[in-house]
């Protein structure tokens, strides 16, 4: 039995990092095995390839490259056993991030990221994408109140993060049956019970195997 990936992206701020363990938990209860990992990262090579992207000063072809090179480490070492184990993966952040901020953040284009992401990834999709979908202004009101010290791409300006969410919004666009937008700006428990819905029915409709 093969497992399935589940992954959560929108611009930093937008609300997503606050479901990812929520979900990870629905899942468990289920009686599936559960990976939760998150991107760039997962691995102790890409969570140091992940700390060179976040802190220090670098073009965006090196910046697409390093990540999909975590990406690589992260695919291979982690994320492809677990779901040929038939577990449910569910990472924060993945390709479509590198879509939102490299390909249309940084204005490396869609089609250079499509050429990596056929070189690491040509075989595997997540099977559900969360967009967490939100005004830029309110996320980044709402990295100020998290405190915590910002990374390279926090520090950008809102012109940055409203060129990321145009790319998420193409992506979301192009693949409307895997990513489901999540309106950023309701509570924290009414998203919270619009993810956990949607992920029950999906894990149902899996488990019950194809029509
Ligand atoms: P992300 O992982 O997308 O960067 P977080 O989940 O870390 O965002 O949330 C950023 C901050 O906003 C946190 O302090 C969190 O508590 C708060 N937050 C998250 N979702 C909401 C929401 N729906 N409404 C108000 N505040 C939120």
């Amino acid at each position: 039995m093969a497992g399935h990936l589940i992954t959560f992206e929108g611009i930093d701020g937008a609300g997503k990092s606050s479901h990812v363990q929520h979900c990870a938990t629905l899942l468990q209860q289920q009686g599936f095995e559960v990976v939760l990992t998150r991107e760039p990262g997962g691995t102790e090579l890409a969570e140091t390839l992940r700390s060179m992207i976040l802190s220090q000063p670098m073009d965006w072809d090196t910046e697409c490259l390093l990540v999909f090179a975590a990406r690589s480490d992260h695919l291979n070492r982690v994320i492809r056993p677990a779901l040929a184990r038939g577990a449910w993966v569910v990472c924060d952040r993945f390709t479509d991030a590198t879509y939102a901020y490299q390909g249309a953040g940084r204005d490396a284009g869609f089609d250079r990221i499509a050429v990596l992401e056929q070189f690491v990834h040509a075989d595997l999709q997540p099977t559900r994408t969360y967009w967490f979908d939100v005004d830029p202004q309110v996320a980044a009101s709402r990295r100020q109140s998290r405190g915590a010290d910002s990374d390279r791409f926090e520090r950008e300006a809102e012109a940055f993060f409203a060129k990321v969410r145009e790319g998420y919004a193409r992506r979301a666009e192009a693949a409307p049956q895997r990513m489901l937008r999540i309106d950023g700006g309701q509570s924290i428990d009414a998203i919270a019970l619009q993810v956990q819905a949607d992920l029950l029915a999906l894990a149902h409709r899996m488990q019950a195997g194809p029509a």
